[in-house]
């Protein structure tokens, strides 16, 4: 059985807000946004985190990075600029094991992140 929380949010198990979604991806609403805008791009996949990638399943990154790019137009912050996070393991405060891309946009972000 599969427990995890980003795997039942791509199945449906577990509710979420629905930005974009095709046969290898699903983008959703962070549900503790931490910018105007804050969403996830994950792959439908179950990849741990950026450790767990290869040539065989990187695939998804490059088509994450495209959706990113058209999600952004089509919610109004890509001129503005915008933020694209990958917290990997502990170290990098990953919280769900599942591969995912935090993009936050619609402020202004600081450097160095904390
Ligand atoms: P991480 O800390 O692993 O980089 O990011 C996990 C993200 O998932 C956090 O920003 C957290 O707010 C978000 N998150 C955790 N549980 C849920 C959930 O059930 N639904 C949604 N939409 N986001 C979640
Ligand atoms: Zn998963």
């Amino acid at each position: 059985m599969n427990d995890c929380l980003f795997c039942k949010i791509i199945a449906g198990e577990i509710p979420s807000k629905k930005i974009y979604e095709d046969e290898k991806c699903y983008a959703f609403y962070d549900i503790s946004p931490q910018a105007p805008v804050h969403f996830l791009v994950i792959p439908k996949t179950h990849i741990k985190d950026a450790n767990a990638l290869s040539a065989e399943n990187a695939d998804v990154v490059a088509h994450a990075y495209v959706k990113i790019a058209e999600i952004a137009k089509s919610l109004g912050i890509a001129e503005g600029g915008y933020r694209i996070v990958n917290n990997c393991g502990k170290n990098g405060q990953q919280t769900v094991p599942h591969l995912h891309f935090h993009v936050l946009g619609g402020r202004m972000m600081t450097w160095p992140p904390g």
